[in-house]
């Protein structure tokens, strides 16, 4: 394939991403998206391998790794629960990071790499290698950890050590002057004692930055590595001079901040504080139940039954989701509940906080599934100034984002951020397992609240219970 027909098929890929991340933007349009995303992809990677730059003496090896690495990613695919995505995520950024890592050494070492290549841009190839392994390792360690916070393996408490702020500034400096070593190398042995010195305090970094957030924050930490993986893809681009890698790699890094900058929004963070990392450490620690803050009273429990009594009296009722929706799986009997209800007159809607389950858009990808109409579907600016209206709210495996304590309680771990102000219903209902806490780890006052009602149990299982009692 020429030069120009590859240029061509990179242009008809990067418009098909464009496409891709515009469809996305909705869940009506999501799944063209998904196919423009798809057939983007599959053209670029066609137009590599066939392209000026690969030789097709190595067909065999790339063949192979394409099985290798398409086998994996479609039984993770298939295999993968939806409320291990998160994880899933986390983890294909460590891999992006571990890439760019890799690529930079293979670029260095390369002796063809800059051959022929005039001194000034010997120079600008050696920045780019630079950068792209530190960017590359930065994203590769600080997305291992975030996997194992969001699956749980390594807890949610920060990590705080003493001069922290000192630690990070010193292994600023020492990069800045390692780099210029890097690019003072006489040849390529003396220029590898900084590059391996460099890794080493980055993936130190990566590891350090994401340590110290704490759980309530870890939303804007997905968000923000997912931004970091498209720099470091963008900055392999710029080492192997692929145009459409460093498109493509813009596409995800912007993208990634657009989407950090208004996760950041929906937990009340400061957007740069977050590009620096290290944030949500200062009173980011979640307080064990029973702290200071502790709310008292007593909690009113309802049966099954009690719950659709209530649901049959109300003529218009807000559904909020969360994390305990995803896990038990409740999606297509929550459809079922809002159907009957629909079916007896009543205004049944969904709302839907920015942060609710484990990954941004986790709850519109299941109601989705469901196929709960898009238009009862609300986001949260869209719907909170309704509760006080509604009859009943029900809330269904969510904790954290129907925490009033986020507007009562100054020092509270997620104090600011932005909640459903379900408690302002003529009646709440919250159905959950027992009183643990989510997330963050913070006591939720809401559950002691005079018109908050407790459906303890499985979501699925009670709302199985709920929907038999509203069709009797
Ligand atoms: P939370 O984690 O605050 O609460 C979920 C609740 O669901 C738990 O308290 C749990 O209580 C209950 N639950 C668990 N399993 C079941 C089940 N089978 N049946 C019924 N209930 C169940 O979730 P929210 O959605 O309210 O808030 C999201 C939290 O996750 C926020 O703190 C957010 O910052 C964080 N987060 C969000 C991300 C995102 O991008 N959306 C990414 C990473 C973190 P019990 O055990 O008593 O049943």
């Amino acid at each position: 394939m020429s030069g120009s027909i590859t240029s061509v098929a990179y242009i008809g890929a990067t418009i098909l991403f464009i496409l891709s991340l515009g469809g996305l933007s909705n869940p009506e349009t999501s799944r063209r998206g998904n196919l423009y995303g798809m057939l983007g992809m599959g053209i670029a990677v066609l137009a590599t391998i066939f392209g000026p730059h690969v030789s097709l003496s190595g067909l065999g090896w790339i063949l192979a790794a394409l099985v290798a690495g398409g086998g994996v990613g479609l039984y993770l695919a298939r295999t993968v629960q939806m409320t291990q995505m998160p994880e899933l995520v986390a983890f294909m950024h460590s891999l992006v990071g571990l890439v760019a890592t890799v690529v930079g050494y293979a670029s260095y070492i390369d002796p063809t790499a800059a051959a022929g290549m005039s001194p000034a841009e010997a120079g600008i190839h050696h920045v780019e290698v630079y950068l792209g392994v530190l960017i590359g390792a930065v994203t590769l360690s600080g997305s291992v950890i975030a996997f194992g916070k969001l699956s749980g393996k390594i807890g949610g408490k920060p990590l705080m050590l003493p001069a922290r702020h000192w630690l990070n500034l010193t292994m600023l400096v020492l990069v800045l002057v390692l780099g210029q070593r890097f690019l003072a190398a006489g040849s390529i042995e003396q220029g590898m004692l900084p590059l391996y010195a460099m890794t080493a305090i980055a993936l130190l970094f990566g590891v350090h930055m994401v340590m110290a957030i704490g759980g309530a924050d870890m939303p804007v930490v997905v968000s923000m590595l997912n931004s970091y993986s498209g720099w470091a893809a963008a900055a392999t681009g710029f080492m192997l001079s692929n145009d459409l890698l460093i498109v493509t790699g813009a596409l995800v890094g912007s993208s990634g901040a657009i989407l950090s900058y208004i996760m950041c929004r929906a937990m009340n963070r400061q957007f740069l504080s977050v590009i620096a990392g290290g944030f949500g450490s200062d009173g980011g620690a979640p307080k064990t139940a029973g702290g200071a803050a502790a709310p008292v009273g007593e909690v009113t429990s309802v049966s099954a039954q009690e719950t659709a009594e209530l649901l049959k009296d109300a003529s218009s009722v807000i559904i909020v989701p969360g994390y305990g929706m995803a896990v038990a799986q409740a999606q297509h009997t929550v459809y079922e509940i809002t159907k009957t209800l629909r079916e007896k007159g009543k205004n049944v809607r969904f709302a839907i906080h920015p942060v609710a389950g484990r990954m941004p858009g986790h709850m519109n990808v299941l109601l989705a599934e469901a196929k709960v109409p898009y238009d009862i579907v609300m986001e949260m600016d869209e719907i909170n100034d309704d509760f006080p209206a509604t009859d009943v709210a029900m809330v269904i495996g969510a904790n954290d984002i129907v925490n009033p304590s986020a507007q009562d309680d100054p020092s509270s771990p997620i104090a600011g951020m932005p909640v459903l102000e379900v408690w302002k219903a003529k009646t709440s209902i919250v159905m959950k397992r027992s009183m643990a806490s989510g997330y963050a780890g913070v006591d939720n006052p809401l559950f002691y609240k005079e018109n908050n009602r407790m459906l303890f149990g499985d979501a699925k299982k009670m709302l199985d219970e709920v929907l038999a009692a509203l069709r009797a």
